[in-house]
């Protein structure tokens, strides 16, 4: 089987170029024409015969394809893809003002099991390769091109839809490495945020083998039992052992760690939950994400109302912890965060 011209980084590229002595201006050309200018067939503009028969002969340019696109009324789009094995994951953009963020899958499914979450109920089917997840992003481009043109920008990018991204660790690094490239689709570190539920094999990694993009923790309760309800596997990796080497992660000027808590009604959203939350990250460079929880078809908890929300996030910032409130989009599609589910 050929490989996937979309799974290869720039340097990879670039070794190949020279190992077959083909032009060495190659790769930054292609880079251009698939990155740049978001072009999905094979290029052929400026490339020697030479380069493009090497290029028919050793990759394979196929795409996710795009089988539903929907439309919420806020213009938040939930995409379904289709991938070469008929497997299927979802996308969302999320509109701000002119401009989109993209929420990327990583998986089919999950095998995080978290009880808060829809995807999770179909457990893990397999990782997605690099181009799968970077196919997102360019079928969603595409997409935009042809429905929202004067919108054609999605400078950000978040590694929150299915699946753990640090379970797939190899792919979502090289994929972070294809968005970050300067000959290609340059996107700025700052832009780009993986979120994990606290898969501590790949955190470890973290440090030393990934580019300086944001990270993300679920953190959802500063208790471990509690935590163990909502993730399972704080059992085998706790919530004391993640932040030690979260702290550990080295960070630039204004970067903090996000840390996610979703708020349910009446089981992690009291006062003592607040107060032990603002004690756990008041010494942190730390911002506190309040996600009230959406529900899903089956699931078993509530959202809080607002003046449980609003009460929760008076306490956490008397510890100075500064925090937002995630509003949600798409959920009349299903699209907002623990909605997806492609089972
Ligand atoms: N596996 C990663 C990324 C996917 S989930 C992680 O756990 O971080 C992205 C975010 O959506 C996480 O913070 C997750 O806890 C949250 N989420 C999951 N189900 C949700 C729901 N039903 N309502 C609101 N947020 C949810």
């Amino acid at each position: 089987m050929k490989a996937s011209f979309f799974d290869q980084n720039f340097n990879e590229i670039n070794a190949q170029f020279l190992e077959h002595n083909l032009h060495p201006s190659g790769a930054s050309l292609l880079y251009n024409w698939h990155y740049k200018l978001k072009q999905f067939e094979p290029c052929k503009t400026d490339l020697a015969l030479k380069t493009q028969s090497f290029l028919r002969e050793n990759y394979d340019f196929t795409l996710p394809k795009i089988v539903v696109a929907k439309e919420s009324e806020d213009r938040t789009v939930k995409f379904l893809f289709e991938l070469h094995d008929g497997k299927r994951v979802e996308t969302v953009l999320i509109p701000f003002i002119g401009k989109y963020s993209v929420c990327l899958s990583t998986q089919v499914g999950c095998a995080m099991k978290c009880s808060f979450c829809f995807t999770g109920t179909q457990g893990l089917t397999r990782h997605l390769t690099t181009s799968e997840i970077i196919g997102q992003y360019l079928g969603a481009w595409d997409w935009l091109r042809t429905h929202r043109p004067s919108e054609l920008k999605i400078p950000n990018i978040v590694f929150m839809g299915q699946g753990e991204p640090l379970h797939n660790f190899d792919a979502v690094k090289k994929a972070c490495e294809i968005f970050l490239t300067e000959e290609g689709m340059c996107l700025g570190s700052r832009r780009i945020t993986v979120s994990t539920a606290g898969y501590l094999p790949g955190l470890l990694r973290w440090k030393d083998e990934m580019p300086q993009v944001n990270i993300a923790l679920s953190l959802h309760s500063p208790f471990e039992e509690k935590r163990n309800k909502l993730i399972p596997i704080n059992q085998r990796y706790p919530l004391h052992e993640i932040v030690e080497v979260l702290d550990q992660i080295p960070m630039r000027k204004k970067q903090f760690v996000t840390y996610e808590y979703l708020l349910i009604d009446h089981y992690n959203d009291f006062e003592e939950d607040a107060h032990a939350t603002g004690e756990l990250l008041k010494s942190r460079r730390a911002l506190l994400n309040l996600i009230p929880f959406n529900p899903f078809p089956g699931s078993e908890f509530k959202r809080p109302s607002f003046e449980r929300v609003e009460a929760f996030k008076k306490i956490t910032e008397s510890y100075k912890v500064p925090s937002m409130i995630r509003g949600t989009k798409g959920d009349d599609i299903l699209a907002a965060c623990g909605q997806l589910n492609t089972k």
